[in-house]
């Protein structure tokens, strides 16, 4: 999944960045909202982390000039201000979730879970398609009730790109895009590497090769 952290105190944005990929997101980091309305436009994210307190166009700013123009996508504001205005401000204004500063990241993590289970419309934390279920807490993989397998963070991150939407067949770019953020390099073979990876751990009609599209796992029966 690939995530949006729009933070321009760099201490605090280098901390996130690093915990966000190693809880296996792509993560790009911008330092202003300008910024981040260019990259909203450019690029889909699955999530946004947005402060308040930004130069020129303040978060606030940002927020509603998203919802202004009906971008859907899910936002938690990560703020200092702890004023009840401020919050009532963001979430009235579209934010999904108001974390304050300063927070600890595992509860930022959990937080973003909660809202992205919210928005996709699963109830249940784990993902799942009746033949395999990924834990997003753990990184397991269980193939029907076979032992859980431990994924790496990018093997997670491809099978979860695809267990969000069972059926649906992902590219290659689309898959990159979902797995690596800016200034990550890609090798050209690097899709097909982790789909061999994750097969030779959890059998090989996992995932399913529809030739010349891309990827997929099957829908619940
Ligand atoms: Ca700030």
């Amino acid at each position: 999944m690939r995530v949006l952290l729009v933070e321009d105190d760099p201490m605090i944005g280098e901390a996130i960045q690093v915990a966000l990929k190693d809880a296996s997101y792509a993560a790009d980091w911008v330092r202003s909202g300008l910024t981040a309305l260019g990259a909203l436009k450019g690029q889909h994210y699955d999530l946004v982390l947005l402060d308040l307190g930004l130069p020129g166009k303040d978060g606030l700013d940002v927020l509603r000039s998203l919802r202004a123009a009906d971008n859907p996508v899910p936002l938690l504001i990560i703020s200092a201000r702890d004023g009840l205005d401020d919050r009532l401000q963001g979430l009235d204004g579209g934010a999904d979730d108001y974390v304050l500063k300063p927070f600890q990241m595992a509860e930022l993590l959990a937080r973003m879970r909660a809202v992205l289970r919210r928005k996709s419309g699963h109830a249940a934390p784990v993902l799942g398609n009746g033949v395999v279920s990924l834990d997003p807490t753990t990184r397991q993989a269980q193939v029907r009730d076979e032992a859980p397998v431990q994924l790496s963070g990018r093997e997670f991150a491809l099978l979860q790109a695809l267990l969000i939407r069972p059926g649906a067949i992902l590219s290659r770019s689309e898959l990159e895009d979902r797995i690596y953020g800016w200034g990550e390099e890609v090798e050209s073979n690097a899709v097909e590497y982790l789909i061999h990876a994750i097969r030779r751990k959890l059998g090989a009609d996992v995932i399913k090769n529809v030739r010349g599209v891309g990827w997929m796992v099957s829908k619940p029966v």
